[in-house]
C-alpha cells in the first residue's frame, strides 16, 4: 500500500468529513424541498376543489333556466307556426327582460331547424336572430335527448360561452325547438385572477377554454387527432381560434393528478406545481398551476441539521474507534507483559534448576571426601576380618566364622546405602515431582548420610519425630534441603565445646513443622535477612558457596512450604513447614 504522510492523511480525513457533511446537507435540502413541494401540492389541491365548486355552482344556477322557460306557453305557441314580426319583437323583448333578471349572458329561442327566432341580444349588431345554429351539437343533443350543453365560441358574437339548452315540445311531445341560455365567464375569470395561481379549464380534448391569465386560453394540452380536428371544424366550437400546443414536461409526479412540470408558457419557461381536477358533470378538467415556493430558511435549517447529525455521527464513530484501539493496545501490552513474565519465570526456573544441580555437585564433592574417609575405615576393618575368617576356617571353626561374617555383612549393607544415596543425590530430578512421602523417613536418610560426620564430631543428637509425617514432594530434593541444614549446623558447631543438635517434627494445624536447632552460636542479627540470598556465605573461601540455603529455600517454596531462619538459645534454628497430605493422613 502507498504510504501517505501523516499531515496529508489528516487533511484528507478532514476533507472527507467535510465532503460528507456537505453531501448530507445537500441531500437533506433536496428532501426538504421535495417535502415542501408535496405539502404545497396538497394545499393547492384543496384550493382547486374550492375553485371547482365555484364553477359548478355558477353552472348549476343556470341549468334549470332553459327547462323552466321551455314550459312558457307563449314561447311554445310561437314555435308552433310561423312567427310574425310583432310576435318576434314581443318575444325578443320578453327574452331580454328575463335575461336581465336572471343575469345570464344571452337567451335565445331556436325553432325545430335550429333557426334563432328570438334572442335577448336582438338590439346588438351581433344579434342571434335569424341565424341558424342547427350545426351546433347542443341543438342536436336537445332534439334527441331533450337537453344539451356545449362550450363554444360564439359564431356570431365571437364571444365564448357555455350553451345550456332544453327542448320546447308540443303537448303531444313533438319537438318544436330549443330554449338556449348562454353563459360567459368573464366574472369568474376576473375573480380567479385575484390569486397568484394560474387557473385553466380544459375540455375533454385537452383544449384550454377558460383561463384566468392572458395567453393561456385556446392552448392545447395534448395532441389532437384528425377526427377531433374534423369535429371541431364541423361544430365550429372554437371557430377561428388558432389552437397552439402548450409545451409541458412532467418532472416529478406526486400522485395521479399532481405533479411538478416544466412549462413553456406565455410568460416564459418555468417550473410549476400542476394540479388537475376532473369535473365529471361537464367532462372538463380544472387545472391549477403554481410556481413552487420553498422558504430558503427551511432549506438552510434542514441542511444545517443534517450536517450537524452527520458530524455528530462521525465524531461518535471516531470516539468509539479510538476507545476500541486503546482497549486493543492495552490488551496487547497486557499480553506482552504476561509473555515476558512467563519467559522470565521460565528463565528463573532454569537458573534455579541449574543452581540446584551445581549446589548438589558442590555438596557431592564435599561428600565424596567424607565418603572416601567413611568407606576407607570399613574397608580396612573388613580386610582384617577376612583374614580372621580365613584363620577361623583354616582351623575348622565354622561357627565362629559365621559369627565373624555378621559385622562384615552389616558394614557392606551400610556402604551400599551410602553409595545409593550418593547416586540419587547427584541425579537431576524432574522439577515438580510430587510423590507421597514420609518426612520423618527423609530425616532418617539424611542423618544416615551424615552419620560418619555426626559420630566423628561427637554430636549430641536429640530427635523428636512424629511418624509417619505424610507430605507431597520430591524425596531427593527434600533430602538435599535437610542435608544442607544439618551440614550448616555441624559447620557452626565445629569449634564449640557443646555440640547439641535437636531435630523436631510435629503437626501444627494443616502443616508439618520440622525444626533443626543447633548450639553453634547462631547467626549474626545483621546477617539474618540475608542467609537465604544466593552466594551469601560467612565461610572461608573454598568452604562455602553460599548456595545451600538459597536452593533449599527455593525447593521448599516450590513444594508449597516455607523455610525460616532464627536464633534460639545458643544457636540457630531453621524451621521448615510443609502442608500435611490429608489424603494420606486419612488413610493412616
Ligand atoms: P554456605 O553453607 O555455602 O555458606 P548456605 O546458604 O548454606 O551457604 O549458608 C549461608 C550462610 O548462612 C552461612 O555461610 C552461614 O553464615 C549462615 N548459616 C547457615 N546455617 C547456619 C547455622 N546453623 N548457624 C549459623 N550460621 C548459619
Amino acid at each position: 500500500m502507498l504510504a501517505i504522510p501523516r499531515p496529508l492523511r489528516l487533511t484528507l480525513y478532514i476533507l472527507l468529513i467535510l465532503a460528507g457533511a456537505a453531501l448530507a446537507a445537500g441531500l437533506a435540502m433536496r428532501h426538504a424541498e421535495r417535502q415542501a413541494q408535496v405539502d404545497d401540492a396538497a394545499r393547492a389541491n384543496q384550493q382547486l376543489v374550492l375553485y371547482a365548486n365555484s364553477l359548478h355552482t355558477l353552472i348549476e344556477r343556470y341549468r334549470t333556466l332553459p327547462a323552466v322557460l321551455a314550459l312558457d306557453p307563449e314561447l311554445r305557441a310561437a314555435l308552433d307556426g310561423p312567427v310574425s314580426a310583432d310576435q318576434q319583437d314581443a318575444l325578443n323583448r320578453k327574452l331580454e327582460r328575463i335575461n336581465g333578471a336572471a343575469q345570464s349572458s344571452t337567451l335565445e329561442l331556436l325553432d325545430h331547424t335550429g333557426l334563432a327566432v328570438a334572442a335577448s341580444n336582438w338590439r346588438l349588431p351581433s344579434s342571434y336572430v335569424g341565424h341558424n345554429y342547427g350545426f351546433r351539437p347542443y341543438f342536436s343533443q336537445t332534439r334527441s335527448q331533450g337537453a344539451g350543453r356545449f362550450y363554444a365560441v360564439g359564431v356570431t358574437s365571437g364571444i365564448p360561452g357555455y350553451f345550456l339548452s332544453s327542448a320546447v315540445t308540443a303537448d303531444n311531445g313533438e319537438f318544436l325547438g330549443a330554449m338556449v341560455v348562454k353563459l360567459e365567464f368573464p366574472e369568474l375569470e376576473r375573480e380567479w385572477r385575484q390569486g397568484s395561481d394560474t387557473l385553466l379549464v380544459s375540455d375533454s380534448r385537452g383544449i384550454v377554454f377558460i383561463a384566468n391569465q392572458p395567453g393561456w386560453r385556446y392552448r392545447l394540452l395534448g395532441a389532437l387527432s384528425e377526427t377531433d380536428r374534423a369535429e371541431l371544424k364541423a361544430t365550429r366550437q372554437y371557430d377561428k381560434q388558432p389552437l397552439t400546443p402548450l409545451d409541458h414536461q412532467p418532472i416529478r409526479h406526486f400522485d395521479g393528478n399532481s405533479y411538478l412540470a416544466h412549462v413553456d408558457g406565455p410568460d416564459g419557461a418555468a417550473d410549476y406545481l400542476w394540479e388537475s381536477l376532473p369535473l365529471s358533470a361537464e367532462g372538463w378538467t380544472l387545472h391549477l398551476l403554481r410556481r413552487p415556493q420553498v422558504a430558503f430558511e427551511d432549506l438552510r435549517n434542514a441542511g444545517l441539521a443534517a450536517a450537524g447529525v452527520w458530524l455528530t455521527l462521525v465524531f461518535l464513530l471516531l470516539f468509539l474507534s479510538q476507545r476500541w484501539r486503546l482497549a486493543k493496545l492495552r490488551q496487547r501490552s497486557r499480553e506482552e507483559l504476561e509473555r515476558l513474565v512467563e519467559e522470565r519465570t521460565r528463565d528463573l526456573r532454569t537458573a534455579q534448576d541449574g543452581l540446584v544441580q551445581s549446589a548438589k555437585l558442590a555438596a557431592l564433592g564435599q561428600m565424596s571426601a567424607a565418603l572416601a574417609h567413611e568407606i576407607n575405615q570399613p574397608l580396612t576393618a573388613q580386610r582384617m576380618q577376612l583374614a580372621t575368617l580365613r584363620l577361623l576356617l583354616d582351623h575348622g571353626r565354622v561357627d565362629d566364622a559365621y559369627k565373624a561374617l555378621r559385622p562384615v555383612d552389616e558394614m557392606l549393607t551400610r556402604m551400599a546405602a551410602l553409595t545409593g544415596h550418593l547416586k540419587t543425590f547427584a541425579r537431576k530430578s524432574p522439577s515438580g515431582l510430587r510423590e507421597r512421602l514420609d518426612l520423618a523417613a527423609v530425616v532418617d536418610q539424611s542423618l544416615q548420610l551424615l552419620d560418619a560426620r555426626l559420630r566423628d564430631e561427637q554430636i549430641d543428637c536429640v530427635l523428636h519425630l512424629s511418624r509417619p509425617a505424610w507430605v507431597r514432594g520430591d524425596a531427593i530434593r527434600l533430602e538435599q534441603v535437610l542435608i544442607n541444614l544439618l551440614r550448616n549446623a555441624l559447620d557452626a558447631m565445629r569449634d564449640k565445646p557443646l555440640k547439641r543438635l535437636a531435630i523436631r517434627l510435629e503437626a501444627d494445624e494443616q502443616l508439618w513443622r520440622l525444626t533443626v536447632a543447633d548450639s553453634g552460636g547462631g547467626i549474626a542479627p545483621q546477617d539474618l535477612p540475608n542467609v537465604f540470598d544466593p552466594f551469601f556465605t560467612t565461610k572461608p573461601v573454598g568452604d562455602g558457596l553460599g548456595l545451600g540455603l538459597a536452593v533449599s529455600f527455593a525447593i521448599v517454596h516450590e513444594l508449597g512450604g516455607r523455610l525460616n531462619a532464627d536464633n534460639q538459645g545458643d544457636g540457630a534454628v531453621f524451621t521448615l513447614t510443609l502442608p500435611i497430605d490429608l489424603e494420606a493422613h486419612i488413610q493412616c
